[in-house]
């Protein structure tokens, strides 16, 4: 009964947050660790909520509201606008990403989510809610998964909206070797023929990734999905939060109103001192030990 246990969850980590006790230093962790993890075995409904973070030890870069590729904020490229405008330029920004999701192996972090379902899946609920567009919770056999802001890995054509997986390497042979971060191009000479285009033959309109851009609207249905999830969860795992954006960063404060539980596993810091856990570190170590995977 995970509702009983959530006063004594607070009273522990009051006294950690009072006495500035890093959260998993040596001598509390081990009663911390085994309370969070009563509230595991406990909770039937499980939400992890991840972030962009989760994919750092993976060596996959994160692409923010204020970094940069190239001379642009990232921002600005990763808009339908323009796409529009310098289709050439952006594909070459994204088959970068494409590649470096590629190369990037999911970690004991996307791994032990994937074993926790596999191992817990019979008798608990539990959905992998991301933000993350690198393909790496797949890639780690999660199979409950709902991608919030798309995937590097599917393509939408702008014309027919089609959205078709594509694991295509490189996606079409005239992004082969472009888009290093490290070029002084500020343009692609890339003709917008030799893009990638849709494969019905009634259409043939150009591909763009399908991802969730700035100024875009996710699928409503995708939200209705994951605010389900929210609604109906006891224990909700946030990884990354602060990497976590609209609506993703609502969802554990959402969760923790209607009585869940709430642990949050982060990389250097914790960001939500009403949380009722908090494990800081790397979470290829925290999360493996806290799942029990
Ligand atoms: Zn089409």
């Amino acid at each position: 009964m995970p509702f009983i246990i959530t006063p004594l969850c607070v009273l522990v980590r009051s006294t950690l947050v009072a006495s500035s006790v890093p959260r998993m230093m040596a001598t509390r962790h081990n009663s911390y660790m085994a309370l969070f993890k009563e509230s595991l075995k406990s909770a039937k409904n499980v939400a992890i909520v991840t972030g962009d973070d989760i994919s750092t030890e993976s060596g996959v870069p994160i692409y923010g509201k204020t970094s940069f590729w190239r001379k642009y904020q990232t921002s600005i490229l990763a808009t339908s606008g323009a796409f529009l405008t310098f289709p050439s330029l952006v594909w070459e920004f994204y088959h970068y990403r494409r590649e470096m999701a590629v190369k990037a192996q999911p970690n004991e972090a996307h791994k032990a989510i994937a074993l926790f379902e596999e191992k817990h899946g019979k008798d608990k609920s539990i959905t992998v809610i991301t933000q993350s567009i690198d393909g790496l919770h797949s890639r780690a056999n999660t199979k409950n998964l709902i991608e919030l802001h798309g995937s590097l890995f599917k393509t939408r054509c702008i014309k027919c909206n089609d959205v078709v997986p594509n694991n295509d390497h490189p996606i079409c042979e005239a992004l082969a070797n472009k888009g290093s971060p490290d070029s002084t191009d500020t343009n692609s000479d890339i003709p917008e023929k030799l893009l990638p285009h849709c494969s019905k033959p009634s259409c043939t309109g150009l591909l763009r990734p399908d991802i969730v851009w700035y100024g875009d609207s996710i699928d409503p249905s995708v939200i209705q999905k994951a605010e389900a999830v929210i609604s109906a969860c006891d224990l909700c795992l946030v990884v990354g939060s602060p990497s976590l954006l609209f609506p993703a960063a609502q969802y554990a404060p959402d969760a923790m109103n209607n009585g869940a539980i709430i642990a949050e596993f982060n990389n250097e810091m914790d960001t939500n001192s009403n949380y009722h856990y908090s494990f800081v570190g790397p979470c290829s170590v925290t999360l493996p030990e806290a799942l029990d995977v």
